[in-house]
């Protein structure tokens, strides 16, 4: 068997004024991406023949410059021979932005499909974030995702896709997937797998997809609320090996659980106004406490450049406060021209995002290095500084400082901090393993977790919250 690999992935935001560019990208053109993705023992022990494409995956941001998202697909697209291939795998994010395109992943199907034409098999592995659009399903044959929220089941969605383009391969078939949408946006910080309501949704679709005679897959998606687009929020995709009449009754019963549960669903950390969540901080018992910078998540595209917890965390006069990441080019650049040891006066903040604070910091520079990305590759320059009451950590480039070896990367440890302030929502696993207390804060920014302040002009109607009882 000849199998095509491939994977083009950036989570989109079209809130933000920023854009992703083809830099961004963690990138490995040809075998380079087999370290990159998770199917590699699995096709060997399958003795295929594997053709590789590109691997390139950015951190979460505003739409992709449409040249640069046109030069990975064409890359892609031309590294798949037209003829003699059984089947193409991609793993692809599902809400990826391009300027002027709108849905990269819709548009790069389309360009796979230009070139291999409609007879040969396509899966497609996605995040749980996904925005599918209803093309989508014309596109793929196969269409799954991962089932955590947050994200621990990479690999076995990975392989799930690829053992269902196998499926198709052996049994000769072309499944045509089914959609259903649910108008219920819940922000991914009131939307976790382990707990209900999503819990109940997840089991029922997970039986759905045991007990039915021919059913491939069952996915929910529950899509991410920062796109202005009318496909944007939760969406379920089912793949029956032949019956599109089953696929589609079966993605329909769950789109409309969604509805039935939307008042069910609740933030799952402690989640208070922006003050509030540094009083309590503050006086917390715990000898740590996490703050969620949420507005300004760059897991969820936004800049990652506002100063505003270093002014609010000022005022309030915390002490021994770790600022976790903010990016500022020209701040960095200054430290990476001062000597280690220098005491330093810097004005952060406001860079990317005109929306954004700014803020002036006084402190002793102690570390410069390059910085751990989000994806594993490097994101940068980083420069550590001690200011009196905050150690902070500024950076070149966007940076999400998510898991401890993040922080490792730049010799940094955050264990002895009262407070440590990071630019995410819910805690990724990794670092909420050691944390003592997370708070999510609702500070204002691009990755701002309520609806209406998201001012969305081409999502679909009726949607909740902002709509309800319309069913
Ligand atoms: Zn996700």
């Amino acid at each position: 068997m000849r199998i095509v690999i491939g994977s083009i992935q950036c989570e989109g935001n079209s809130l933000t004024p920023i854009h992703t560019k083809f830099e961004d990208f963690d990138y490995a053109v040809g075998e380079a991406m087999y370290e990159k993705v998770q199917v590699m023992d699995y096709l060997k022990e399958h003795q295929c023949e594997i053709v590789p494409t590109i691997y390139a995956h950015a951190l979460p941001g505003g739409a992709v410059v449409k040249d640069d998202f046109l030069r990975l697909a064409k890359e892609l697209v031309d590294a798949i021979p037209k003829d003699g291939i059984d089947g193409v795998w991609l793993y692809l994010h599902g809400a990826m932005c391009v300027e002027e395109i709108g849905s990269g992943d819709t548009y790069l199907l389309r360009m796979v499909r230009e070139k291999i034409g409609y007879d040969i098999p396509v899966s497609v592995a996605m995040d749980f974030h996904a925005d599918n659009t209803d093309e989508i399903v014309d596109l793929a044959n196969c269409v799954t995702g991962f089932r955590t929220a947050p994200h621990c089941d990479h690999k076995e969605t990975q392989l799930r896709a690829m053992r269902m383009l196998f499926e198709c391969i052996e049994k000769k078939i072309l499944p045509r997937p089914q959609l259903a949408r649910a108008n219920v946006v819940i922000c991914g910080d009131a939307v976790q797998t382990s707990l209900e309501p999503l819990k109940g949704i997840m089991e029922m679709a997970e039986d759905l997809e045991r007990t039915i005679p021919g059913m491939m897959c069952v996915q929910v998606f529950n899509g991410q609320p920062w796109i202005d687009e009318p496909y944007m929020g939760p969406n379920i995709i089912v793949t029956h090996e032949t019956d599109e009449k089953i696929a589609k009754n079966c993605a329909e019963k769950i789109a409309s659980k969604f509805y039935e549960v939307r008042h069910e669903f609740k933030f799952l950390v402690e989640a208070v106004e922006p003050d509030e969540a540094i009083e309590l901080a503050i006086n917390a018992e715990e000898e740590q406490v996490f703050l969620s910078d949420s507005g300004d998540n760059t897991t969820a595209g936004a800049a990652g450049d506002n100063a505003f917890m270093i002014n609010r965390l000022k005022k309030a006069k915390a002490k021994n406060v770790l600022i976790a990441g903010i990016a500022d080019a020209a701040a960095c650049e200054t430290c990476y021209q001062a000597e280690l040891g220098e005491t330093l006066t810097l004005k952060v903040g406001g860079s990317l995002d005109e929306n954004s604070e700014t803020t002036v910091i006084t402190g002793k520079l102690i570390h410069k290095g390059d910085i751990l990305s989000y994806t594993g590759g490097n994101a940068g320059p980083s420069a550590t500084l001690e200011c009196e009451d905050m150690t902070v950590v500024v950076t070149k480039n966007r940076a999400a400082m998510c898991r401890p070896d993040i922080f490792e990367s730049i010799d940094l440890d955050y264990s002895g901090f009262k407070i440590v302030v990071v630019k995410l929502g819910y805690l990724f696993p990794e670092l909420e393993a050691n944390a003592k207390r997370a708070i999510l804060a609702f500070t204002p920014g691009s990755s701002t977790e309520r609806l209406e302040d998201m001012h969305m002009k081409k999502i679909r109607r009726p949607m909740f919250p902002l709509d309800d009882d319309f069913m």
